[in-house]
């Protein structure tokens, strides 16, 4: 098989007669083509006079070497086949903490090697999930252990599915795979910047888990990890909270994916000696259009053409006040969701549906924050100031959940203007971000906001709503693993994750599962490291 890329067409082509392209363009015909297929498609939008879409395809044809030759762009296909290595009956069964991507991944392959797994998730199971988050959402009552970060699919499942990733890992293709066969689209395996959307997501989770249970795994919902037992410097068991009944089981393999918000978890290894380090992060607002108005500024004359999807952006800028701003997570045609996990501490962060076509379209806009800008050497001190911003966000928004919010204009202070409504809920109070953001965090969205607004008209109009806080963007904490994915300081944990400082996003995560139970299944079959 033969990949062509780089293949211009344009809005309206028709991905149903690739056969019939394939004889056209190439002159393949008849038998001499076996079988072709998409294998990549982005749209193209540089020029706004000109927006099409650049394929690539795979093509499976006879006498394939001198077809290649003939071919500008052409490159043979190298499938990589994922093997997972089988293990042996096992007494003691590896422990996963968390049901996150990283938690279902490494489940997922330590299950299919026959490790029979057990999946401890605080949170519950994905639909009971949904009550929780639409009951914080409508009232604002929150359930510390069930929420927009916490439950079944993990800090994944309420957002938008965005499957792009900066890693090149060769287990993606096979993420991707997986991730159709449990009810995601066919093209997230073809599209450029995939995404499966909240509402497909939530049926995602479950079949995963269900295949988990299907060969042999356990997962075991509304179960806190809340400690474990070392012999000579190796975890031997560990213990968790379910229904307000302490449960101990015997584990030499914990892999450890809570996510970034177990602040607990956080809190319980730093006490226990385990080795962490202070890590970067970013924190900001979430800015939010018009997504008719993302759409024509993206799209030109084609926004609304019915081959395009709701629009999305990146930008970044270097400011000179030394600091970056830049757009992360943007989620086109969805809504910002409120992201507490704890009591009194307010968060926002984005999500959006299959179908991206809400009112609105919003992403995060982000400063980097440097270890030295936490003021203390403590391995914590990260997270000490998110819990402290995210206090303050709290009582700037009315000490009920609802959220601070600011026009773009009343900030920067040109005009007021109104036109864009903010989509948080359960509420939103005016108020100016320097109640609760730091004066670098500030100073450098009043310089980077205008400046956005050159790369993409109107970006700095001022009717665009900002809504705060967003400190949850990644982890402020690493946990620090060897060579063998194991804890430093502690063998048999197998730090994993995004909360572990080893990920950024869904894909990556599932990645660094993955190679945390390869790391387990190795161990177990005595390879050494
Ligand atoms: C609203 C929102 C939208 C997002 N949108 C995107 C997106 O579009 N694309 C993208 O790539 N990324 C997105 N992200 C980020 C992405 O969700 C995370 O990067 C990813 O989920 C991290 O995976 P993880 O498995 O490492 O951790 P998590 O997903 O955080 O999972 C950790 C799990 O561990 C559980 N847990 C925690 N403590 C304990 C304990 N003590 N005992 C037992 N279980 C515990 C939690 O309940 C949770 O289920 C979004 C995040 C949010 C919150």
């Amino acid at each position: 098989m033969i990949r062509v890329g780089n293949i211009k067409v344009p809005l309206d082509f028709d991905f149903n007669d690739l056969e019939g392209f394939c004889s056209r363009k190439f002159g393949i015909y008849g038998n001499n083509l076996i079988k072709v297929r998409l294998a990549k498609k982005s749209v193209d939008a540089r020029k706004k006079s000109d927006v099409h879409f650049i394929i690539s395809l795979d093509i499976e044809a006879r006498d394939e070497k001198r077809l290649q030759r003939s071919l500008k762009n052409a490159v043979p296909v190298n499938e990589f086949r994922y093997k997972i290595n089988n293990v042996p009956p096992l007494s003691t069964r590896p422990v996963i903490v968390g049901f996150g991507p990283a938690g279902m991944f490494a489940a997922l392959v330590l299950a299919m090697a026959g490790a029979r797994p057990v999946v401890l998730e605080r949170g519950a199971d994905v639909d009971s999930r949904v009550k929780a988050v639409e009951e914080f959402r409508t009232t604002g009552r929150l359930d510390t252990e069930c929420n927009i970060q916490f439950g079944e699919g993990g800090a994944g499942t309420f957002s938008d599915g965005k499957l792009t990733t900066g890693i090149k890992d060769k287990r993606i293709g096979w993420i991707m795979k997986r991730l159709v066969e449990f009810g995601a689209p066919d093209e997230i395996v073809y599209l450029a910047k995939p995404h499966i959307g909240t509402d497909k997501l939530r049926d995602v989770v479950k079949n995963l888990r269900e295949r988990v249970i299907s060969l042999g795994g356990e997962v075991i919902f509304g179960a806190k990890f809340c400690g474990y037992k070392a012999e000579n410097g190796c975890i031997s068991s560990v213990s968790y909270e379910k229904e307000g009944r302490l449960n101990t089981i015997e584990a030499t393999d914990v892999i450890l994916a809570a996510g970034h918000s177990a602040r607990d978890v956080f809190e319980l290894l730093y006490h226990e000696n385990v080795s962490l380090s202070q890590k970067n992060f970013a924190v900001g607002v979430r800015i939010e259009h018009k997504r008719e108005f993302i759409d024509k500024a993206m799209y030109g004359d084609f926004a609304g053409h019915p081959a395009l999807k709701a629009a999305d952006y990146k930008l970044a800028v270097h400011l000179p006040n030394g600091r970056a701003l830049y757009t992360f997570c943007m989620c086109p045609g969805g809504e910002v969701v409120a992201a507490s996990s704890e009591k009194n501490r307010l968060a926002v962060n984005g999500m959006s549906c299959f179908a991206r076509n809400a009112e609105n379209s919003n992403s995060a806009l982000l400063v980097n924050v440097d270890t030295s800008d936490y003021g203390s050497e403590h391995p914590l001190a990260g997270m000490h100031f998110q819990r402290e911003l995210e206090e303050k966000a709290f009582i700037a928004g009315g000490s009920d959940y609802s959220a601070p919010v600011i026009t773009v204009g009343e900030f920067l202070g040109n005009t007021a203007g109104e036109d864009v409504v903010p989509s948080y809920r359960p509420g939103v109070k005016k108020v100016h971000p320097s109640e609760y953001l730091p004066d670098f965090v500030c100073e450098s969205l009043k310089l980077g906001i205008p400046e956005m607004g050159r790369k993409i008209k109107g970006f700095d109009s001022s009717g665009a709503v900002l809504t705060g806080i967003e400190s949850r963007s990644s982890s402020p904490v690493r946990i620090n693993r060897g060579e063998d994915m194991q804890s430093i300081s502690l063998k048999g944990l197998y730090p994993c994750g995004e909360g572990a400082g080893y990920a950024g996003g869904i894909v990556s995560a599932a990645a660094d599962g993955m190679k945390c139970a390869e790391a387990v299944i190795d161990r177990i079959n005595g390879k050494m490291f």
